[in-house]
C-alpha cells in the first residue's frame, strides 16, 4: 500500500456504544470509516467527531439482516470512500427472556441481526479485500456465548459467530484476510442501560453491582473494546487469524 492510499473500514452498529467507539479509534489510526446503523441520521455523531479530527467518514442507513439494503450498503461505501479493507461486524440487538416466554419473533430477530447480518456484510465485503489481497474481519462475540440466563438466543448467536469467525479464518487466509472475533464483558453502553431498566435497576446501581464481579473491579467502557479492535485490524496482526479474545475485565471459564 502507498502511504498516501487510506484503507477504508466499515464498522455496523457504529451510530452509538461500542460501534461509534470503535469507528473514532480505527479513524485515529488513519482509516476511512463507513458509519452503518439502521438510522442514517443517527450515524451523524460518530461522522462529525472524525471528520472534525481530520478524518474521513460517511454514514450510511441500512439494516444489515436485509440481503439488499447490506449489498448496497457495501457498494456505496465502496462508491463514496473506496474499497472496503476492514469489517468489524458489531450492529447488535438483544430480545432477552427466560426460554418458557422467549417468542419465535425474539429468536428470529437475534439470529438475523448478529449472525444473518455479520454473514451478508463479510459476503458483500469479502470481494473487494480478495481482489485487494488483504482484509481484517472482526466479529462481535460476547461473553455470553459461554452461556447466560434470559439469552437462549444472544448466546447461541453470539457462539455461532465464533464459529463463523474460525470458519471465515479458513476459507480467506489465502487471500490475506485475517478474521477474529472479540468477546466483551460487561460494557456500558444503551445495551446493558436498557438491561439495567428491564430488570428494574439504575444504571449506575447495575454497573456497580456488575463491578464487584470482575477482577479488575469495574465495567468495561466502549473504548477498551475498540483498543482490541484497532489490534486485530493493524497492518501489524496479519499472523493473528481464527482467534476469540475476551475482553472482560478478568478470565472467564
Ligand atoms: P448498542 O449501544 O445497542 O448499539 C448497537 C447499534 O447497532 C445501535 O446503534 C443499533 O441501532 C444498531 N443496530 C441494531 N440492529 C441493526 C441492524 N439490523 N442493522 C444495522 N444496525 C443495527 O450496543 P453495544 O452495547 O454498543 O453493542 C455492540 C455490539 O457488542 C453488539 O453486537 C453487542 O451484542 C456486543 N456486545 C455488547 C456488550 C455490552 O455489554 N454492551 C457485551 C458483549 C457484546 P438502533 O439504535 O437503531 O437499534
Amino acid at each position: 500500500m502507498s502511504t498516501t492510499e487510506q484503507r477504508v473500514a466499515v464498522v455496523t452498529g457504529g451510530a452509538r456504544g461500542i460501534g461509534a467507539a470503535t469507528a473514532v479509534r480505527l479513524a485515529a489510526e488513519g482509516r476511512a470509516v463507513a458509519v452503518i446503523d439502521l438510522d442514517e441520521a443517527a450515524c451523524k455523531d460518530t461522522v462529525e467527531k472524525i471528520t472534525a479530527a481530520g478524518g474521513r467518514a460517511v454514514g450510511v442507513g441500512a439494516d444489515v439482516s436485509d440481503e439488499a439494503q447490506a449489498e448496497a450498503a457495501v457498494a456505496r461505501v465502496a462508491r463514496e470512500l473506496g474499497a472496503p479493507a476492514i469489517l468489524v461486524n458489531n450492529a447488535g440487538v438483544l430480545r432477552d427472556n427466560l426460554l418458557f416466554k422467549m417468542t419465535a419473533a425474539d429468536w428470529d430477530t437475534v439470529m438475523n441481526v448478529h449472525l444473518r447480518g455479520s454473514f451478508l456484510m463479510t459476503r458483500a465485503v469479502q470481494k473487494h479485500m480478495v481482489d485487494a489481497g488483504w482484509g481484517r474481519i472482526v466479529n462481535l462475540s460476547s461473553s455470553s456465548a459461554l452461556g447466560n440466563r434470559g439469552q437462549a438466543n444472544y448466546s447461541a448467536a453470539k457462539a455461532g459467530l465464533q464459529g463463523f469467525t474460525k470458519t471465515l479464518a479458513i476459507e480467506l487466509g489465502r487471500f490475506g484476510i485475517t478474521a477474529n472475533a472479540v468477546a466483551p464483558g460487561f460494557i456500558a453502553t444503551e445495551m446493558t442501560k436498557a438491561t439495567a431498566e428491564r430488570v428494574k435497576m439504575g444504571f449506575e446501581e447495575f454497573k456497580a453491582a456488575a463491578a464487584t464481579q470482575i477482577p479488575v473491579q469495574r465495567v468495561g467502557e466502549p473504548e477498551d473494546i475498540a483498543n482490541a479492535i484497532a489490534f486485530f485490524t493493524g497492518e501489524a496482526a496479519g499472523f493473528v487469524s481464527g482467534q476469540v479474545l475476551y475482553v472482560a475485565g478478568g478470565p472467564l471459564d
